[in-house]
């Protein structure tokens, strides 16, 4: 068990748990550090930060997860202490999150020429005030039967690859790094295992300002966080990481603190912010 997490989702985007069940949650589990990082949403945060008031041992850190595509896969970018209050990003995200409406209703339509039936506003009921994202799909599949797990949906047909999968508005790796710089915050690649080409990716988003990437990640096999670790390092980045937990129920789903950066991490991560806000 880690006292450190720092990729963890809520009902601000697609986890499953509000965020004062996650605070408790994490809270029960003995974790120390948490961050919460919803999709394209802050609103999680200021709900979260409510309820860690019961906990004092427990510190929150305003964080996001930003999506971007490139050709043939995707890749996330974390962000830590960023400025959430801030009116131009605060545009910024609702803009992101018209833009997942959109896309998911493409995706809904796919899906019905492919013979899967599910209705958008049930997709809707069930993202409720949340960014909409993929997951919310899965579950209103899983409601109609089509699967009985939400990563059935993924493998087969909302996946980067399958035949139902619609690509998101373009904004590049650089520009979400760029956009977290001006947010005040520090930037850090999320599941970099799943990155083609890590090197010349991490050389270009390090260009712009990324500080860490993702090495202690809790669905990486102990050879893979060793290789990252050592790829970090090599880059000169912050080995960061987390349960990436959105209590989707998936068999072998991660729970929050499985894995995590120690506690100095986070204290570095925090003074890069400091000099840059
Ligand atoms: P979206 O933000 O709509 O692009 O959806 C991305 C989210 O879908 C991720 O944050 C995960 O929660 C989930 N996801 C992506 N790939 C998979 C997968 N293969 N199995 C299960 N969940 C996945
Ligand atoms: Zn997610
Ligand atoms: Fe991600
Ligand atoms: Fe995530």
């Amino acid at each position: 068990m880690a006292i450190v997490d720092l990729h963890l989702h809520t009902t601000a985007s697609d986890g499953r748990l509000t965020p004062t069940e996650l605070v408790q949650l994490v809270a029960r589990r003995g974790l120390k550090v948490v961050a919460l990082t919803d999709h394209d949403s802050t609103e999680g945060l200021d709900e979260a930060f409510e309820a860690a008031r019961a906990f004092p041992e427990l510190t929150i850190i305003p964080g996001i997860e930003l999506s971007t595509d490139v050709p043939g896969a995707e890749i996330h970018i974390l962000a830590y202490f960023i400025q959430y209050r801030d009116a131009r990003l605060q545009e910024t995200l609702q803009k992101f999150r018209v833009g997942r409406v959109e896309r998911a209703r493409r995706m809904v339509e796919k899906l019905r020429k492919l013979g899967v039936e599910i209705e958008w506003q049930r997709v809707q009921e069930i993202a409720g005030e949340g960014a909409v994202g993929r997951p919310h799909i899965a579950l209103a599949m899983v409601e109609k039967g089509y699967i009985s797990q939400t990563h059935e949906a993924f493998d087969r047909y909302i996946g980067r690859n399958g035949p139902a999968y619609v690509e998101r508005e373009k904004l590049t790796h650089q520009e979400a790094v760029s956009l977290i710089k001006q947010w005040g915050g520090v930037a850090v690649l999320a599941h970099p295992a799943w990155v083609s080409n890590l090197n010349d990716t991490l050389e270009e988003l390090k260009a712009v300002g990324l500080v860490g990437m993702e090495v202690f990640y809790a669905q990486y096999s102990p050879e893979t966080i060793q290789e990252l670790a050592d790829i970090a390092k090599r880059h000169g980045l912050l080995p960061c990481g987390g349960s990436d937990y959105h209590a989707l129920g998936n068999p072998g789903e991660p729970l929050p603190g499985t894995m995590g950066p120690p506690p100095e991490v986070v204290e570095r991560l925090e003074k890069l912010a400091m000099e840059r806000a």
